[in-house]
């Protein structure tokens, strides 16, 4: 059988596309569980150039946005505390915490905390937050640290370099993620139905592709590691079609450059050194057995959720917000009731709008933001 990526190499986007919509097959459903692929399928418009027959849905990808609202809660009650300065990737600040009882004032978030006075400082990595720390000694700087696979190395790196350095006002709020347990989750998923994913081309360069094996061997779910371009994510959605058209299951690195099989084996071992596994809350998901990552015990020193005491409310989503159905892939974000109504990228009522990783934000920046 010769399948979409059959015959003579494909020359450009187009040619892989006219392949696609030249298919026979049956209709099939595939997940993109990278933020940065969902931002490049949205800006291209690659979804609607898909036959009906390929339905690519977007999953979990954007850190910021499965990042649980009692873990903003938590940076909010540390943001109150005097002697605390709160560090933090930029995307971070505009992310709603809980709803508060009867209030009705805009919504409390990490941007508003510092209009109101609290130390809040948006840095472009850990290790200028460490730098802020050296250099306001009598300050308890505490740094954020929200990420995947892909910023937990650089994380390990700074808690090393501040023990190196006896940086003793430095910690973080860790609640990294990581990919692998939150896609086993997503395969059994029936009302998904997924026949495979478009596994994240930034994470599988530091896990490396034996990761997802257990995806294809105990799930049945077909893989392709993709890159960034349309042209190599159509290779991925093509290498996945060929997978399922020929009833063959197996992960396809089409993103071999950067990936190689087993990731990135310096970056992991910094990574494990300084953190071990633990369960983990994903928005939208609930609790993931090992989905998490925490310092470990010889680490527990930097870690700002034990040296700090704080009261932290009962987690509540923004009202009317759908963050949790639009990451499980469930809903398209215009069918939200807030979308580019009360939630726009300038005035986002959840996490998926406030991301530049977002899906809403991907749907409301390129696709339109009223009803198209
Ligand atoms: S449109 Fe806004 S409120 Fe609705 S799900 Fe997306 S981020 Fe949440």
């Amino acid at each position: 059988m010769v399948g979409v990526t059959g015959g003579a190499p494909p020359r450009d986007a187009a040619e892989l596309l006219a392949r696609l919509n030249a298919r026979q097959g049956r209709a099939v459903t595939f997940m993109e569980v990278c933020g940065t692929h969902t931002m490049a399928v949205a800006r291209s418009g690659l979804r609607g150039l898909l036959p009906p027959s390929i339905r690519l849905i977007s999953g979990p990808g954007c850190p910021v946005c499965v990042t649980p609202v009692g873990f903003i809660d938590h940076c909010l009650a540390l943001a109150e505390k005097e002697e605390v300065m709160v560090t933090t990737f930029g995307d971070l600040m505009r992310v709603p915490g809980s709803v508060k009882e009867g209030d009705a004032g805009p919504v409390c978030t990490l941007s508003n905390a510092k209009a109101l006075g609290a130390r809040v400082t948006p840095v472009y990595s850990p290790l200028e937050a460490l730098d802020i720390a050296k250099q306001e000694p009598d300050c308890e700087v505490v740094f954020l640290g929200v990420g995947f696979e892909t910023t937990a190395p650089g994380l390990a790196a700074t808690v090393l370099q501040a023990e190196r350095e006896g940086v003793a006002n430095f910690s973080m709020l860790v609640a990294a993620k990581t990919i692998p347990m939150a896609l086993e989750v997503l395969a059994t998923a029936e009302e998904l139905a997924l026949d495979g994913f478009l596994c994240p081309g930034h994470v599988s360069v530091i896990l490396g592709e034996q990761v997802y094996h257990p995806l294809v061997e105990t799930h049945g779910m077909s893989c392709a590691i993709a890159g960034f371009e349309p042209k190599e994510i159509l290779l991925g959605i093509c290498a996945l079609v060929d997978q399922v058209d020929g009833a063959l299951t197996r992960v396809e690195n089409c993103y071999p450059g950067p990936v190689r099989p087993t990731g990135n084996p310096k970056a992991l071992t910094v990574m494990n050194r300084v953190f071990e596994g633990c369960d983990s809350v994903w928005r939208g998901l609930g609790a993931i057995p090992r989905s998490g990552l925490r310092l470990r015990p010889e680490f527990r020193v930097y870690d700002a959720a034990q040296r700090f005491d704080v009261t932290l409310p009962r987690p509540v989503e923004p009202r009317g917000c759908r963050c949790g159905d639009v990451l499980r892939g469930v809903l398209d974000p215009k069918e939200c009731g807030l979308f580019g109504k009360r939630c726009t990228p300038e005035d986002p009522q959840g996490a998926c709008m406030v991301s530049q990783e977002g899906s809403c934000a991907a749907r409301y920046l390129y696709l339109g933001g009223g009803d198209a």
